[in-house]
């Protein structure tokens, strides 16, 4: 049957990528060649390849969640036009599966499928689904609002004020967006202030210089948002807050993130000038971190025999409460900590238990949908033979009007089901999978590799995360992992024991 399909086309001003216009010859010859109808298509025109910015991509993702959704399959020219990051590309996956989308690549992906099911295991536990959701929609709003040049809501950052239009009515009451113009009382007096941060001048220094009566960290935030003062709209730029803490601990997304509108107001300083604002923020901000950071790893995972935290202090790491345990050296500790860890990641045992629980799932969703084939089956039959029931009625009976009427609810019906068959079959169901062991310690190598490159608070956090319980006796170190993190399963893990000398 032909399906309903969109193309997603993506390119960018880089020299040697595939114009918009070659991707949209072939994937049309493609698309016919299957016998599939198209119905849209989404383009994003970007500036550069890396850039993250992609609307239409936001609005084909978003109409795949919708009631109205008008297609059934996406075709894309190549994988990392749908998505430069593995975890982000399976996230999008995932989400297609669930809304019963295909997607196919006209360049197939050098990926390994067996790799891709392991990750699509972990998908599971991650499962973003939700939160990308809910980001979506509202992005979508505010996206529409600040490329008409509309602030997307809030206040005006000191030194404008809101000049508001009304732009129509809603019950009555008039709806008014509102456009940022200078505040005549302020605007010259934060332009001098923000000319004299891009030439080096002590914050405080300036204050007293220009009378400026505002507080330290009202002037920190007017400085983060330089680009606003640059004359443009950012959005997306702050973090998502949760019971008033922000979302892994920093007020702001990465950069990259940032949607920016450019031009959307009269600006007091230049580009660069922004940029050398924001720059001198950033380190600020970074050496604060440095300062806050405990270089000691293991403070707060391992604990004492007596129940205490063993913490850090001096190049060693003793019982929090003294409570007489010997101390042990830094290095030493964190050494034997990580290579037991990891070891234990390793063993034959542990690397089994993964296998088997990556092909218990696969077996348990394969089984499912069989289920639910089987399940639609029945139904279809039995309406075919209700069907064939009220054909023989029809031709004995005289008023044959309420049963013609019958006839043709059932007939929907049916075609309602045989739809819902046509997308099970299709649908990219993995079946049971025989998991190699070597894929899965490929992927816990990729692991430990990622583990040896990140930064003490990163390491911290995926310790925390692997690690049940350590605790030191003596000589002894006892460890506990819980690995669900790492592999996405829930398998049960011995505690493993070391004599440290
Ligand atoms: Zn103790």
């Amino acid at each position: 049957m032909a399906k309903r399909a969109v193309l997603y086309l993506r390119s960018s001003k880089d020299r040697h990528d595939v114009s918009v216009e070659s991707q949209r010859r072939e994937l049309q010859r493609y698309v016919s060649s299957c016998g599939d109808i198209l119905v849209d298509e989404f383009i994003d025109k970007v500036e550069s390849a890396k850039t993250a910015n992609r609307p239409a991509f936001q609005d084909m993702m978003a109409e795949v969640k919708s009631k109205q959704c008008r297609f059934t399959i996406i075709y894309c020219y190549d994988t990392s036009r749908f998505s430069r990051r593995m975890y982000d590309a399976q996230l999008y996956k995932h989400l297609l599966k669930k809304n019963d989308i295909e997607l196919v690549f006209l360049k197939l992906p050098k990926s390994d499928p067996l790799m891709d099911s392991v990750l699509e295991s972990l998908m599971e536990i991650f499962d973003e689904f939700h939160s990308q959701k809910s980001k979506m929609d509202g992005l979508r709003g505010m996206r529409e609002n600040v490329q008409q040049g509309w602030r997307a809501g809030g206040r005006a950052p000191v030194g404008y004020c809101l000049e508001k239009t009304v732009v129509g009515s809603r019950d009555g009451e008039p709806v008014t967006k509102s456009k940022l113009i200078p505040d005549p009382k302020s605007f010259y007096l934060i332009k001098e202030y923000l000319k004299g941060v891009v030439n080096g001048i002590a914050r405080m220094h300036l204050v007293r210089e220009l009378g400026i009566d505002i507080p330290k960290t009202s002037l920190i935030y007017i400085e983060e948002g330089a680009l606003t003062y640059a004359g443009h709209t950012v959005w997306n730029r702050h973090n998502e807050c949760v019971d008033g803490k922000y979302k892994g601990g920093n007020r702001y997304r990465d950069r990259k993130d940032w949607v920016i509108q450019r031009d959307t107001h009269e600006a007091m300083i230049s580009d660069e000038e922004a940029e050398a604002i924001l720059s001198k923020r950033e380190e600020e901000r970074a050496s604060r971190k440095r300062r806050r950071i405990s270089i000691y790893l293991l403070t707060g995972i391992v604990t004492c025999r007596c129940g205490a935290n063993f913490i850090g202090e001096g190049g060693y790491y003793r019982c929090q409460k003294r409570c007489g345990n010997r101390g042990i050296k830094k290095d030493t500790l964190e050494q034997i900590f990580i290579e037991m860890l990891f070891q234990n990641l390793f063993s034959p045992e542990n690397i089994e238990a993964v296998k088997n629980s990556i092909e218990k799932k696969s077996r348990k969703s394969a089984s499912k949908k069989i289920t639910k084939e089987e399940e639609l089956r029945k139904k279809l039959k039995s309406i075919e033979k209700e069907i064939n029931g009220i054909v023989d009625l029809i031709q004995k009976v005289k008023h044959k009007r309420s049963l013609l009427t019958k006839l043709d609810s059932l007939e929907e019906e049916r075609v309602v089901i045989e739809s819902q068959m046509d997308k099970v079959d299709r649908s990219s169901v993995p079946l049971a999978i025989n998991v190699n062991s070597k894929d899965i310690i490929c992927f816990m190598e990729n692991y430990k590799k990622t583990f040896h490159q990140i930064n003490i608070e990163r390491k911290k956090s995926m310790l925390n995360n692997c690690v049940g319980s350590a605790i030191l006796d003596g000589n002894l170190l006892i460890i506990t992992p819980k690995y669900e993190v790492i592999t996405g399963m829930k398998s049960s893990s011995k505690a493993v024991e070391k004599v440290i000398r």
